[in-house]
């Protein structure tokens, strides 16, 4: 099947009972046995819950995965795949992330006896000086957040193989539709489900998808000994947004295309990071790994002065300033302050994350409002 056949149909049968097209939303903790031990495949629901497995299963066909496991959020994925290591291991990650990941990096699971090595992941060899003995993870993010930086994902994912160590990559930013990482060699592919899979602002979720049998039972134990599991009904809102993944995908990338374009040639803006654009430092890559460059662009302002990006912030009227991105409203923040306050000043800056940087989740509107909206509140 092809993406949008899958968005639809994959994973999700009609009710046996009714013949209901749509999931019911298994809106129940436990399951009746006909006598100890005789039951249908359910117990428990922080174990198994039929609307779960739904979406699971949908999620594993978008990747191209063999197994899908769904969590509370994307810190408690990204928590289950960190509780496959032990105190004296070690993980390179890239140095540009989501704050939060950095944070349950550095101030989570750096107090267990893990050791994270942050770095620019644009140069395979260099990410292999940083591989020992110790090594047993490796952490992408690409397109990064928020400078939009590209990693080359079968470079790494090879690197990973030579030296058996496990690949992660939080495929976010991109979604299966833009990116298929573990056709590309990666072991793990990572979700904040929050994000563009829900499309539609309303659920906090999160999502790990991956083919090896063994690793997989060793997460699905984690989800349900530490259970951080979703509910049934915002299983049933992510089943939803995804029917229109491959469609809100592509108008998102249009706009984003388009409003990148308008912001390269604005007099006020300094630099404009979208990897689409044919000056971007990795374009060469992500057009080689992206069907399309997605729906998230930063840019600076001539000057850099935080005031600026603060007074442009509240001007905004169409773009919404809030944390996030990925649903169908534009959204725009400032990572100094906001998703990325959680990293001292100091990483930031040896990452390139500028003062006056603003992040913008281009929407699905129509773009010319957006444009419009973009071209008052620069002024
Ligand atoms: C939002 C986000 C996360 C965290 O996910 P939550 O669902 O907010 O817990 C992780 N990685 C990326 C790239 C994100 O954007």
């Amino acid at each position: 099947m092809k993406f949008g056949t899958k968005a639809i149909h994959a994973g999700v049968e009609p009710d046996p009972s009714t013949g209901a097209i749509m999931t019911p939303v298994y809106q129940t903790s436990t399951y009746v046995q006909a006598s100890p031990g005789d039951h249908k495949g359910y117990e428990y629901s922080r174990t198994h819950n039929p609307t779960r497995t739904a979406l699971q299963n949908s999620l594993a066909a978008l990747e191209n995965g063999a197994y899908g496991l769904c969590f509370a959020s994307g810190m408690a994925a990204i928590d289950t795949i960190l509780k496959l290591l032990k105190p004296g291991d070690e993980v390179i990650s890239t140095n540009d992330l989501y704050g939060g990941t950095y944070r349950i990096f550095t101030k989570v699971f750096a107090h267990y006896g893990i050791k994270f090595h942050f770095i620019p992941m644009d140069n395979a060899k260099e990410v292999e000086k940083y591989i020992n003995s110790n090594t047993k993870l490796i952490w992408m993010e690409t397109p990064t957040n928020p400078l939009l930086n590209i990693i080359d994902i079968k470079a790494i994912a090879n690197l990973g193989k030579k030296h058996t160590v496990i690949t992660v990559v939080d495929n976010t930013f991109a979604t299966p539709y833009l990116q298929l990482p573990l056709d590309l060699g990666v072991d793990i592919v990572m979700h904040s489900v929050t994000k563009y899979l829900s499309g539609h602002s309303d659920v906090v979720m999160g999502a790990i998808i991956l083919n090896d049998k063994e690793v997989a039972a060793r997460l699905a134990f984690l989800q349900n000994a530490c259970g951080a599991v979703p509910g049934p009904q915002d299983c049933f809102l992510v089943l939803r947004g995804i029917k229109t993944l491959h469609l809100r995908m592509e108008r998102h990338c249009d706009n984003a295309a388009k409003i990148a374009q308008f912001l390269s040639e604005h007099p006020k803006v300094d630099k404009v990071y979208y990897p689409g654009l044919s000056t971007h430092p990795n374009h060469a890559i992500a057009q080689a790994q992206m069907k399309a460059f997605g729906g998230m662009l930063s840019f600076t302002l001539k000057g850099d002065k935080i005031e600026d990006a603060k007074r442009f912030l509240e001007r905004v009227e169409l773009f919404s300033l809030a944390e996030s991105l990925g649903g169908v409203e534009s959204l725009c923040g400032h990572p100094a302050t906001m998703t990325h306050a959680s990293i001292p000043k100091e990483e930031r800056e040896k990452a390139g994350l500028k003062d006056s940087l603003v992040r913008l989740s281009v929407g699905v509107e129509d773009v010319e409002d957006l444009i419009e909206d973009l071209r008052s509140a620069i002024g």
